[in-house]
Protein backbone atom coordinates (compact mmCIF):
# COMPACT_ATOMS: atom_id res chain seq x y z
CA UNK A 1 0.00 0.00 0.00
CA UNK A 2 1.26 3.43 -1.11
CA UNK A 3 2.93 5.38 2.65
CA UNK A 4 0.45 7.98 3.94
CA UNK A 5 2.20 10.99 3.88
CA UNK A 6 2.28 13.26 6.74
CA UNK A 7 0.77 15.92 7.04
CA UNK A 8 3.48 19.25 7.19
CA UNK A 9 3.55 20.37 10.58
CA UNK A 10 1.75 23.41 11.29
CA UNK A 11 4.12 26.52 11.40
CA UNK A 12 4.07 28.43 14.58
CA UNK A 13 6.62 31.17 14.65
CA UNK A 14 5.11 32.07 18.22
CA UNK A 15 5.72 29.00 19.98
CA UNK A 16 8.52 30.03 21.80
CA UNK A 17 7.53 33.23 22.91
CA UNK A 18 6.56 33.02 26.69
CA UNK A 19 4.48 36.67 27.15
CA UNK A 20 2.77 38.98 24.83
CA UNK A 21 1.67 42.10 25.49
CA UNK A 22 -0.76 44.25 23.77
CA UNK A 23 -0.59 48.16 23.63
CA UNK A 24 -3.47 49.87 23.24
CA UNK A 25 -4.63 53.63 23.28
CA UNK A 26 -8.07 55.34 22.67
CA UNK A 27 -6.69 57.62 20.10
CA UNK A 28 -3.31 58.86 18.21
CA UNK A 29 -0.62 61.18 19.66
CA UNK A 30 -0.68 59.95 23.00
CA UNK A 31 2.67 58.17 22.80
CA UNK A 32 1.28 54.46 22.31
CA UNK A 33 4.33 53.80 20.18
CA UNK A 34 6.89 56.14 22.46
CA UNK A 35 5.52 53.73 25.58
CA UNK A 36 5.86 50.43 23.61
CA UNK A 37 9.47 50.89 22.41
CA UNK A 38 10.64 52.49 26.23
CA UNK A 39 8.55 49.24 27.40
CA UNK A 40 11.02 47.32 25.22
CA UNK A 41 14.11 48.95 26.04
CA UNK A 42 13.43 48.74 29.89
CA UNK A 43 12.91 45.16 29.51
CA UNK A 44 15.70 44.90 27.19
CA UNK A 45 17.61 46.58 30.21
CA UNK A 46 15.98 44.02 32.62
CA UNK A 47 18.02 41.55 30.66
CA UNK A 48 15.39 40.30 28.37
CA UNK A 49 14.93 39.63 24.71
CA UNK A 50 12.46 41.31 23.39
CA UNK A 51 10.11 41.93 20.24
CA UNK A 52 8.41 44.52 18.71
CA UNK A 53 5.16 43.52 16.22
CA UNK A 54 3.98 47.31 15.02
CA UNK A 55 0.45 46.32 13.71
CA UNK A 56 -0.36 50.67 13.15
CA UNK A 57 -0.57 49.64 9.69
CA UNK A 58 -1.64 53.25 8.05
CA UNK A 59 0.59 55.57 10.49
CA UNK A 60 4.04 52.37 11.08
CA UNK A 61 5.71 54.84 13.75
CA UNK A 62 8.24 52.43 15.54
CA UNK A 63 10.36 51.96 12.60
CA UNK A 64 11.27 55.79 12.69
CA UNK A 65 11.32 55.77 16.84
CA UNK A 66 13.68 53.03 16.94
CA UNK A 67 15.94 54.53 14.19
CA UNK A 68 15.71 51.45 11.72
CA UNK A 69 13.69 53.35 9.00
CA UNK A 70 16.06 52.11 6.47
CA UNK A 71 15.99 48.50 7.15
CA UNK A 72 14.68 45.59 4.75
CA UNK A 73 12.82 42.85 5.81
CA UNK A 74 14.40 39.20 4.47
CA UNK A 75 13.20 35.88 4.09
CA UNK A 76 14.14 32.54 5.90
CA UNK A 77 12.26 29.14 5.73
CA UNK A 78 10.51 30.14 8.40
CA UNK A 79 8.95 32.96 7.17
CA UNK A 80 9.99 36.68 7.43
CA UNK A 81 13.49 37.71 9.62
CA UNK A 82 12.40 40.96 11.95
CA UNK A 83 14.72 43.92 12.08
CA UNK A 84 17.47 44.28 15.04
CA UNK A 85 17.59 46.78 16.47
CA UNK A 86 20.91 46.66 18.18
CA UNK A 87 24.03 44.33 18.00
CA UNK A 88 23.38 41.56 20.23
CA UNK A 89 19.55 41.33 18.58
CA UNK A 90 18.27 41.61 22.12
CA UNK A 91 15.42 43.84 20.51
CA UNK A 92 13.61 42.90 16.88
CA UNK A 93 10.97 44.58 14.90
CA UNK A 94 8.30 43.64 12.47
CA UNK A 95 6.77 46.50 10.92
CA UNK A 96 4.34 47.17 7.58
CA UNK A 97 6.92 50.40 7.71
CA UNK A 98 10.06 48.20 6.38
CA UNK A 99 7.67 46.18 3.68
CA UNK A 100 5.66 49.70 1.97
CA UNK A 101 7.78 51.41 -1.06
CA UNK A 102 6.38 54.66 0.46
CA UNK A 103 5.17 55.33 3.66
CA UNK A 104 1.72 56.55 2.29
CA UNK A 105 0.87 53.69 0.89
CA UNK A 106 -0.98 51.07 3.37
CA UNK A 107 -3.11 54.37 4.41
CA UNK A 108 -6.00 53.59 1.36
CA UNK A 109 -6.11 49.47 2.42
CA UNK A 110 -9.30 48.03 3.24
CA UNK A 111 -10.73 45.86 6.25
CA UNK A 112 -9.92 42.40 4.56
CA UNK A 113 -6.36 43.62 3.11
CA UNK A 114 -5.24 44.56 6.76
CA UNK A 115 -6.48 41.65 8.51
CA UNK A 116 -4.75 38.87 6.12
CA UNK A 117 -1.80 41.15 6.55
CA UNK A 118 -1.95 40.79 10.69
CA UNK A 119 -2.53 37.42 10.30
CA UNK A 120 0.46 36.64 8.40
CA UNK A 121 2.32 38.92 10.83
CA UNK A 122 1.32 36.56 14.03
CA UNK A 123 2.43 32.99 11.74
CA UNK A 124 4.84 34.29 9.42
CA UNK A 125 7.71 36.05 11.42
CA UNK A 126 10.60 33.99 12.89
CA UNK A 127 11.53 35.98 15.98
CA UNK A 128 12.85 32.98 17.44
CA UNK A 129 13.11 32.57 21.15
CA UNK A 130 11.83 35.68 22.63
CA UNK A 131 10.58 36.63 26.70
CA UNK A 132 8.41 38.90 25.31
CA UNK A 133 6.59 40.04 22.42
CA UNK A 134 4.86 43.72 22.60
CA UNK A 135 2.39 44.73 20.38
CA UNK A 136 1.87 48.38 18.79
CA UNK A 137 -1.39 48.59 18.00
CA UNK A 138 -3.44 51.26 15.71
CA UNK A 139 -5.39 53.81 17.96
CA UNK A 140 -8.80 53.36 18.80
CA UNK A 141 -10.59 49.79 18.24
CA UNK A 142 -10.68 49.05 14.96
CA UNK A 143 -10.61 45.76 12.54
CA UNK A 144 -6.74 45.59 13.09
CA UNK A 145 -7.38 44.90 16.92
CA UNK A 146 -10.00 42.45 16.52
CA UNK A 147 -8.05 40.05 14.03
CA UNK A 148 -5.02 40.66 16.24
CA UNK A 149 -6.78 39.27 19.54
CA UNK A 150 -8.67 36.63 17.71
CA UNK A 151 -5.17 35.06 15.83
CA UNK A 152 -3.15 35.69 19.33
CA UNK A 153 -6.07 33.91 21.56
CA UNK A 154 -4.57 30.45 21.03
CA UNK A 155 -1.32 31.77 22.38
CA UNK A 156 -3.30 33.67 25.51
CA UNK A 157 -1.64 36.72 25.48
CA UNK A 158 -0.82 38.13 29.26
CA UNK A 159 -3.08 41.28 28.37
CA UNK A 160 -3.27 45.21 27.24
CA UNK A 161 -1.24 47.97 28.63
CA UNK A 162 -3.45 51.21 27.82
CA UNK A 163 -1.62 54.41 27.33
CA UNK A 164 -3.59 57.74 27.96
CA UNK A 165 -2.77 61.30 28.42
CA UNK A 166 -4.09 63.36 31.65
CA UNK A 167 -6.96 65.38 29.65
CA UNK A 168 -10.29 64.07 29.59
CA UNK A 169 -11.28 63.36 26.27
CA UNK A 170 -8.41 60.74 26.15
CA UNK A 171 -9.19 59.51 29.14
CA UNK A 172 -13.37 59.06 27.92
CA UNK A 173 -11.27 56.98 24.80
CA UNK A 174 -9.78 54.42 27.30
CA UNK A 175 -13.22 53.59 29.19
CA UNK A 176 -13.76 52.38 25.61
CA UNK A 177 -10.84 50.38 25.32
CA UNK A 178 -11.24 49.08 28.72
CA UNK A 179 -14.84 47.81 27.31
CA UNK A 180 -12.92 46.67 24.28
CA UNK A 181 -10.73 44.23 26.53
CA UNK A 182 -13.93 43.26 28.85
CA UNK A 183 -15.87 42.01 25.95
CA UNK A 184 -12.89 40.34 23.81
CA UNK A 185 -11.22 38.82 27.06
CA UNK A 186 -8.22 40.56 26.65
CA UNK A 187 -7.00 40.87 30.30
CA UNK A 188 -6.05 44.60 31.47
CA UNK A 189 -2.60 44.99 32.94
CA UNK A 190 -2.93 48.34 33.85
CA UNK A 191 -3.23 51.77 32.55
CA UNK A 192 -0.22 54.72 31.80
CA UNK A 193 -0.37 58.10 31.94
CA UNK A 194 1.80 59.81 29.33
CA UNK A 195 3.04 63.47 29.00
CA UNK A 196 1.89 63.89 32.60
CA UNK A 197 3.78 67.26 33.34
CA UNK A 198 6.59 68.78 31.84
CA UNK A 199 10.11 68.27 32.93
CA UNK A 200 12.18 71.27 32.37
CA UNK A 201 15.17 70.65 30.54
CA UNK A 202 16.85 73.53 32.70
CA UNK A 203 15.96 72.82 36.11
CA UNK A 204 15.06 69.05 36.04
CA UNK A 205 11.87 70.40 37.42
CA UNK A 206 8.14 68.70 36.72
CA UNK A 207 5.33 71.37 35.90
CA UNK A 208 1.66 69.97 35.57
CA UNK A 209 1.07 71.69 32.24
CA UNK A 210 -2.39 69.30 31.77
CA UNK A 211 -4.27 68.28 34.65
CA UNK A 212 -2.66 65.13 35.83
CA UNK A 213 -3.74 62.15 37.61
CA UNK A 214 -7.06 61.63 35.35
CA UNK A 215 -4.92 58.21 34.21
CA UNK A 216 -4.73 57.05 37.74
CA UNK A 217 -8.17 57.92 39.05
CA UNK A 218 -10.09 55.91 35.72
CA UNK A 219 -7.53 52.92 36.72
CA UNK A 220 -9.10 53.22 40.42
CA UNK A 221 -12.73 53.49 39.31
CA UNK A 222 -12.15 50.46 36.63
CA UNK A 223 -10.49 48.11 39.33
CA UNK A 224 -7.33 48.36 36.66
CA UNK A 225 -3.65 48.69 37.93
CA UNK A 226 -2.58 52.02 37.49
CA UNK A 227 1.62 51.55 35.90
CA UNK A 228 3.09 55.12 36.38
CA UNK A 229 3.36 58.24 34.66
CA UNK A 230 6.14 59.32 31.99
CA UNK A 231 6.27 63.22 31.77
CA UNK A 232 6.73 65.37 28.76
CA UNK A 233 10.46 65.39 28.40
CA UNK A 234 11.90 67.34 25.31
CA UNK A 235 14.74 65.07 25.20
CA UNK A 236 12.67 61.38 24.95
CA UNK A 237 12.84 60.90 21.14
CA UNK A 238 16.23 61.28 20.75
CA UNK A 239 17.12 59.30 23.60
CA UNK A 240 14.91 56.66 22.30
CA UNK A 241 16.55 56.80 18.47
CA UNK A 242 19.92 56.56 20.36
CA UNK A 243 18.51 53.54 22.30
CA UNK A 244 18.60 55.03 25.17
CA UNK A 245 16.37 53.72 27.84
CA UNK A 246 14.86 56.76 28.99
CA UNK A 247 12.63 55.37 32.04
CA UNK A 248 15.35 54.92 33.64
CA UNK A 249 16.05 58.83 34.21
CA UNK A 250 12.77 59.22 35.66
CA UNK A 251 12.39 55.86 38.46
CA UNK A 252 9.73 57.18 40.07
CA UNK A 253 7.39 57.98 36.72
CA UNK A 254 6.83 54.40 35.67
CA UNK A 255 6.35 50.88 37.72
CA UNK A 256 6.78 48.19 34.86
CA UNK A 257 8.00 45.91 37.83
CA UNK A 258 4.21 45.03 37.32
CA UNK A 259 4.28 43.91 33.40
CA UNK A 260 8.25 42.25 33.94
P1 LIG B 1 0.95 57.42 19.28
O1 LIG B 1 1.67 56.14 19.03
O2 LIG B 1 -0.01 57.34 20.42
O3 LIG B 1 0.32 58.02 18.05
P2 LIG B 1 3.60 58.55 19.57
O4 LIG B 1 4.25 57.60 20.50
O5 LIG B 1 3.91 58.46 18.12
O6 LIG B 1 2.01 58.51 19.77
O7 LIG B 1 3.88 60.01 20.14
C1 LIG B 1 3.43 61.17 19.46
C2 LIG B 1 4.52 62.22 19.52
O8 LIG B 1 4.70 62.66 20.85
C3 LIG B 1 5.88 61.71 19.05
O9 LIG B 1 6.51 62.72 18.35
C4 LIG B 1 6.61 61.39 20.35
O10 LIG B 1 7.98 61.53 20.20
C5 LIG B 1 6.04 62.46 21.29
N1 LIG B 1 5.97 62.01 22.69
C6 LIG B 1 5.27 60.95 23.17
N2 LIG B 1 5.41 60.85 24.50
C7 LIG B 1 6.24 61.87 24.88
C8 LIG B 1 6.78 62.32 26.14
N3 LIG B 1 6.49 61.70 27.29
N4 LIG B 1 7.60 63.39 26.11
C9 LIG B 1 7.88 64.03 24.96
N5 LIG B 1 7.42 63.67 23.76
C10 LIG B 1 6.60 62.61 23.71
Amino acid sequence: APKMEEAAPEKDNLASVDHILLVLSGKGGVGKSTITSELALALRNAGKKVGILDIDLCGPSIPRMLNTLNSAVHQCDAGWVPVYVDKEKTISVMSIGFLLETQDEAVIWRGPKKTALIKQFISDVAWGELDYLIVDTPPGTSDEHISVVESLRRYKPDGAVLVTTPQAVSIGDVRRELTFCKKTGLPVLGIIENMSGFVCPNCSECTNVFSTGGGEALAQESGVPFLGRVPLDPQLTRSLEEGRDFIQAFPESATFDAIS
